[in-house]
């Protein structure tokens, strides 16, 4: 096993899997605070993709060194957080399995915070098996996580979920309705990655064929969620790094003495200047300014706003009530349950694009869009926002095309994820539709 670098110590995780026998082999690498999509924001230089090095493109972040370390067959499996994509994305580029599984049901003691209401722990392994048996393991409560679910919460999804299983799993999927949201094909994918498209859409016809029933669902406050999870996401960073002070906690780097700062900003102007790298530093100046008393209205709590709206349309269109916010007990829910409008799960592409090269996202030139990066996450981020379990499982490449190319350096011979989203605390129905999904790539 691989642990990601955010663990400086032994967290709860890394305790429970020494416990049930695993070796830790090492820290990967990954962007600093874990804030990046593409694993190019690390004292440590870039993760270079190992689905073929020599192309050197990006692993996908901000896990990617956990993603690659799996893809390169250096471990069984991986430890990694993902705050708003963070697994899955480095995943979908390396063409591993990641989880991430609902909010609160994996302790992140020990795992240093970058946004708290965000933060989860995950899995990333070759196979959906292996995650399995390494998400069970670490799928405990934890009383020293504040935010850790309680074990009636835990049950309560667990029977909803086995409830759904039961319906479908047998010989043929008949019973289990996959939803496919309509604003999970952006401009952005629809434009250059017809590929991804035509993998997907083969994926769905051969879940078709086996029984499921796909249904065309719309979760219109999708196009709010990326702007909504970068105000949130920075204003906590603001707040969990303040702890960096150069005085009782990270480096501290005496001030020069010409400088004419106040007494207070000669100290913390060199230690959080110097002890933060770029990204980071711009993420605190952008999630202070968002908790500032003149911006917050308009920031902070229009992004709290869209926050909800968007865990919302989530909750209208799974046939399993939220357990989390349900106000009706959970037998008058079950009771309600609007099970044939519903749907079981979410089936998208992980993300709108296969692995970048390298060169072209550190050209450090002011040319350069560095908006894109975040564009990265447009597809992860709502399951993130709303807590809910999401695992990318790659596909085929040439899944749907079926004319494999031999140009190394076409997109179309990188891997490509597709990401199964469930309702909170249903992570075991996400990793059963894995099963089926990694079997029929394999075919
Ligand atoms: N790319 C996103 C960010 O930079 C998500 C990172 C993560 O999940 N840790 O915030």
């Amino acid at each position: 096993m691989l642990q990601d670098f955010r663990s400086p110590f032994d967290a709860t995780v890394v305790k429970l899997l020494k416990k049930a026998g695993a070796q830790i082999s090492g820290k990967t690498n990954c962007d600093e605070f874990g804030m990046g999509s593409l694993n190019i924001h690390s004292l440590h230089g870039p993760v270079i993709n190992p689905f073929r090095v020599d192309s050197r493109r990006a692993a996908g972040g901000s896990s990617g060194g956990s993603s690659a370390a799996v893809a390169a067959g250096l471990c069984d499996a991986a430890l990694g957080t993902d705050t708003g994509g963070s697994i899955r994305l480095p995943a979908s580029y390396c063409g591993v399995v990641g989880l991430k599984p609902s909010y609160g049901l994996v302790s992140r003691y020990g795992v240093v915070s970058y946004a708290d209401s965000l933060d989860t722990v995950g899995v990333l392994a070759q196979d959906v098996e292996r995650v399995e048996k390494v998400f069970e393991c670490i799928n405990k409560r934890d009383c020293n996580d504040p935010t850790s679910v309680d074990e009636r919460l835990r049950e309560k999804a667990h029977l909803l979920a086995t409830k759904s299983i039961q319906r479908w799993s047998g010989e043929s999927l008949k019973g289990l309705r996959i939803g496919i949201p309509q604003e999970y094909f952006p401009s952005e994918l629809t434009s250059s990655s017809y590929h991804i498209l035509a993998s997907i859409r083969h994926l769905l016809s051969q879940l078709h064929s086996l029984g499921a029933s796909i249904v065309p669902v719309s979760l219109p406050s999708t196009a709010y969620a990326l702007s909504a999870y970068y105000v949130i996401a920075s204003a906590e960073g603001s707040s969990c790094l303040s702890r960096y002070d150069g005085i009782q906690y990270g480096l501290r780097v005496p001030p020069s003495p010409e400088s004419n700062f106040t007494s207070t900003s000669r100290t913390y102007s060199p230690s959080r200047s110097q002890g933060f790298g770029r990204e980071v530093r711009k993420r605190i100046l952008l999630g202070t300014y968002a908790l500032s008393a003149d911006a917050f209205d308009n920031y902070f709590l229009q992004a709290q706003r869209v926050r909800k709206m968007v865990r919302d349309d989530f909750d209208h269109v799974f046939s399993i009530p939220n357990v989390l916010y349900s106000k009706l007990s959970f037998e008058e829910k079950d009771a309600n349950d609007h099970g044939e409008d519903g749907v079981d799960i979410l089936i998208h592409p992980s993300a709108i694009r296969t692995a970048p090269r390298l060169d072209d996202v550190l050209d450090v030139s002011c040319d350069r869009d560095t908006l894109q990066d975040y564009v990265q996450d447009v597809l992860t981020v709502p399951a993130s926002l709303s807590g809910l379990p999401a695992m990318s499982v790659p596909m085929r490449p040439d899944a749907g095309l079926n004319q494999p190319r031999d140009n190394q350096q076409s997109d179309e011979n990188w891997p490509i994820g597709v990401s199964i989203v469930g309702q909170w605390g249903t992570d075991e129905l996400v990793l059963k539709v894995g099963r089926v999904i990694e079997r029929l790539s394999r075919r």
